[in-house]
């Protein structure tokens, strides 16, 4: 059992992210009462029946009441909204947290409507699937994996403490930065590859009939680990691009440029320059294997 650190916990959005931390949380002991929200009836009555809160309610406003802790996991396009939403319901001394997938659009969205009062300390954890609703969660879905937070300088330190703790007591490992440097870091390690993939998976759907059968038929040899991560939630991906323009477009911009280096290293066949740049990337790899971070 791990130590109490909350009384009652409140989770805007109990998908994924929300319903992994619902269950760690509960199985360890962190908080003594989870509350949960979410738009649509089907969710909500499928948070209870699996446990995950004791009641679920439509309004955020309603959730937050008297919680200690208040976690925003739904999509950051509906972060603002949210955020306005709970201002008056918020309990002083309240920690107010996320996991958004980009940082500085969600401290700009929530940071202003936050009561002096009360602390909100941003997070991200690095981890998740392609599945989406209440019933994709599962407690270890945090093990190992790395969780930032991007607090501002004026966010009490205390409050950031006791977020890491939590992140801490679900497995994960922690590290602090400033939303614009998360941003710049994920453009590359998680948005850009999803663009990727969604293009690659568009491009193979939109062949003429007899290749795209092919592509179903051989898609082991590559396409399918595409597949994999182009299968992921449409609005929260939507979001996430919106979300992370400036960051997104930049790297884009140099990954376009290495593509066409690439492509005129094949045309006039460079196979020196080819080679070499295969066997740097393999080197990176070999670093994640050994950081533990894929086996
Ligand atoms: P998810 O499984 O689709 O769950 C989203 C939850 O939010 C659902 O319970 C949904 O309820 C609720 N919701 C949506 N809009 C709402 C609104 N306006 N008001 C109240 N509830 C609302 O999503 P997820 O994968 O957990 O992602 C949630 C957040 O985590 C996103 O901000 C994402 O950037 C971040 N994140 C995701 C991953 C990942 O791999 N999936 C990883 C790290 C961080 P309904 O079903 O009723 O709509």
């Amino acid at each position: 059992m791990a130590e109490v650190l909350f009384k009652k916990v409140a989770f805007i959005g109990i998908g994924l992210i929300g319903s992994s931390m619902a269950r760690r949380m509960a199985q360890d002991g962190m908080a003594e009462e989870f509350v949960g929200c979410a738009r649509s009836e089907g969710t909500r009555t499928k948070a209870v029946e699996l446990g995950l809160v004791s009641r679920a309610v439509e309004d955020p406003a309603e959730a937050v009441a008297h919680a200690d802790l208040v976690v925003i996991a739904t999509p950051i396009g509906s972060y603002g909204t949210i955020a306005e939403s709970i201002t008056l319901a918020l309990k002083p001394g309240a920690i107010v947290t996320d996991v958004g997938s980009v940082k500085q659009s969600v401290v700009k969205a929530v940071a202003p409507h936050m009561p002096k009062d009360v602390h909100f300390v941003p997070g991200h954890p690095i981890a998740g699937t392609e599945n989406s609703g209440p019933e994709a969660g599962f407690p270890e879905l945090f093990d190992g994996r790395w969780t930032i937070l991007t607090p501002s300088e004026t966010t009490n330190d205390e409050a950031v403490d006791e977020i890491a703790t939590l992140w801490r007591q679900m497995g994960a490992m922690v590290d602090i930065m400033t939303p614009e440097h998360h941003d710049r870091v994920l453009a590359i390690t998680s948005h850009l590859p999803h663009l990727i993939a969604y293009t690659i998976v568009g491009t193979a759907t939109d062949l003429e009939d007899d290749l795209r059968q092919e592509v179903m038929k051989y898609s082991a040899s590559g396409f399918r680990d595409f597949t994999r991560i182009a299968a992921s939630d449409p609005v929260m991906w939507r979001d996430i691009f919106l979300n992370n323009r400036e960051a997104t477009l930049e790297i884009l911009q140099r990954f376009s440029e290495d593509l066409t280096a690439m492509q005129r290293a094949i045309r006039r066949s460079e196979g020196d320059a080819l080679e070499e740049a295969f066997a740097r990337t393999r080197a990176i790899r070999r670093g994640i294997i050994d950081a533990k971070q894929a086996e």
